[in-house]
């Protein structure tokens, strides 16, 4: 068994042990795995390990791997589904409309519209969950929660894009109770968003440290990197 492999294992058993802690199915928790820095190698272990949904930071990066892997496949093994979870500057829109399936960092309109415009005819739509900023910081990425419901009615309105949930990336906290009470902020804007009908079905909360926390607060895709790939060597 390949280290990777073994990781997916070890990731997918604390998923199944958070799930039977709080009374939920597993099969509602998506893993995504978190290829950022790693290479073809280590995402084809993970491919064939079993593992379909990858998530990357950075989009040139990213669009290399994907732009290769997509030249050799088919291999036999169900396509691969891209995420991008990293920030998207403008002029970084257009690779993303074209190459990505999700993106879970949209944030302020603009994008949105440029990712809409963007979007090949020949491809589905693009599956989107907005960012939200839970614990301040200015100058972080994320919708404040007061403009989370403008930017949600807005992204309605664009056909090639579909809203799909919300993500967040709060601070670390310091143990399992702060960091559910974070996440329960996000769970508690998309239940109010959901009470007005928008039908969302993904909360993108967790990663390698704190999935447990997220998915007792409701998460249904987590964003695992470390625990799958190991440490990464450059800042991330
Ligand atoms: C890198 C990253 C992750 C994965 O982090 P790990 O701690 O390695 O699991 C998840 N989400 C986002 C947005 C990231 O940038």
């Amino acid at each position: 068994m390949t280290t990777i492999e073994h990781n997916l294992q070890a990731v997918r058993a604390r998923i199944e042990a958070a799930c039977r802690a709080c009374g939920r199915d597993p099969q509602s928790v998506t893993l995504l795995a978190v290829s950022k820095t790693f290479g073809l190698d280590a995402i084809a272990a993970a491919r064939i390990a079993g593992q379909q949904a990858f998530g990357e930071n950075y989009i040139q990066e990213a669009v290399g791997k994907i732009t290769v892997l997509q030249q050799s496949l088919p291999d036999g093994l169900p396509a691969p589904v891209w995420h991008c979870i990293g920030p998207v500057q403008s002029n970084k829109t257009r690779l993303v409309a074209e190459h990505f399936d999700w993106v879970h960092t949209v944030d302020r309109l603009k994008t949105a519209q440029r990712l809409n415009e963007q979007r090949p005819q020949g491809l589905a739509p693009l599956q989107v969950c907005i960012q939200v900023n839970v614990d301040g910081g200015a100058n972080k990425s994320g919708v404040a929660p007061q403009e989370l419901a403008e930017l949600a009615q807005h992204l309605t309105e664009l056909p090639r894009l579909r809203l799909r949930g919300l993500m967040s990336l709060p601070e670390p906290a310091p143990d399992f109770e702060a960091s559910k009470a974070v996440f329960m902020r996000v769970r508690a804007l998309f239940d109010a968003l959901n009470s007005q009908g928008y039908g969302l079905d993904v909360l993108s909360l967790g990663m390698s440290a704190d999935l447990e926390a997220a998915i007792h607060a409701g998460s249904t895709l987590v964003r695992v990197g470390s625990a799958i790939f190991g440490a990464r060597s450059r800042a991330a």
